[in-house]
């Protein structure tokens, strides 16, 4: 069974496409959403963090989010810190739906993750797909989604790699500038990952 990566920079449509993807029958493992999950429900998971960022880092049992971020948004080694204990028990996790998906009988499963270069998160994948759209759209999109400021948005886009720095380390692209119909860019992406080796 291959694994494949989906990545893109923010707002670029990785969820949208993750979901194409889904009606086509390919399992999405998101890791946002996965590791969101993780911290709030691993106790060994918890209990490092606790450790790193003292009893604030949860509040009434749920993670702190807004109390962690300021922290580690000054304090580059906190980050890494985070980094190290969160991305490899995602990984591990990933790990054991993938071989639950693998006894399924699944071809291939898809990993969803904004900064899967950054984290390292596509060691171990066959191959991958960057989904690429211009900065200008990325942030209206956003900040009609999210209802979030263009400053906000542009920060997060400053810690992500560029489009260009993505593409060049991806297998396929998909291009969701708007204006083309995507089921059939992700058809054929699909289609060369069930008959390419
Ligand atoms: P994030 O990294 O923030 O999770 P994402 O890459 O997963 O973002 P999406 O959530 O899929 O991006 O898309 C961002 C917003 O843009 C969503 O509201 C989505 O509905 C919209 N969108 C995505 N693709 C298109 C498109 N081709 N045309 C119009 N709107 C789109």
């Amino acid at each position: 069974m291959k694994k494949i990566g989906l990545t893109g920079g923010i707002g670029s449509g990785k969820s949208t496409i993750a979901k194409i993807f889904q009606t086509l029958g390919v399992p999405v493992y998101d890791s946002d959403k996965e590791a969101k999950k993780l911290i709030n429900e691993d106790e060994q998971l918890k209990q490092s963090l606790i450790l790193l960022f003292g009893e604030e880092a949860y509040s009434n049992g749920e993670y702190s989010r807004k109390f962690v971020s300021q922290l580690v948004f000054k304090n580059k080694e906190k980050l890494a810190e985070l980094n190290a204990i969160v991305h490899p028990a995602v990984r591990k996790h990933f790990d054991n739906w993938c071989d639950e998906q693998n006894k399924k009988g699944e071809r291939y499963t898809i990993k969803e993750a904004a900064i899967l270069f950054e984290s390292g998160a596509n060691e171990g994948l066959d191959k991958v797909i960057t989904v690429n759209a211009q900065e200008e759209i990325r942030i209206k999109r956003v900040m009609l989604r999210d209802n979030i400021s263009k400053i906000q948005i542009e920060n997060r886009i400053n810690n992500q790699l560029t489009d260009e720095e993505r593409s060049s380390k991806a297998d396929y692209l998909i291009d969701n500038s708007g204006g083309e119909l995507l089921m059939p860019k992700v058809l054929e992406v699909h289609q060369n990952i069930l008959t390419s080796s």
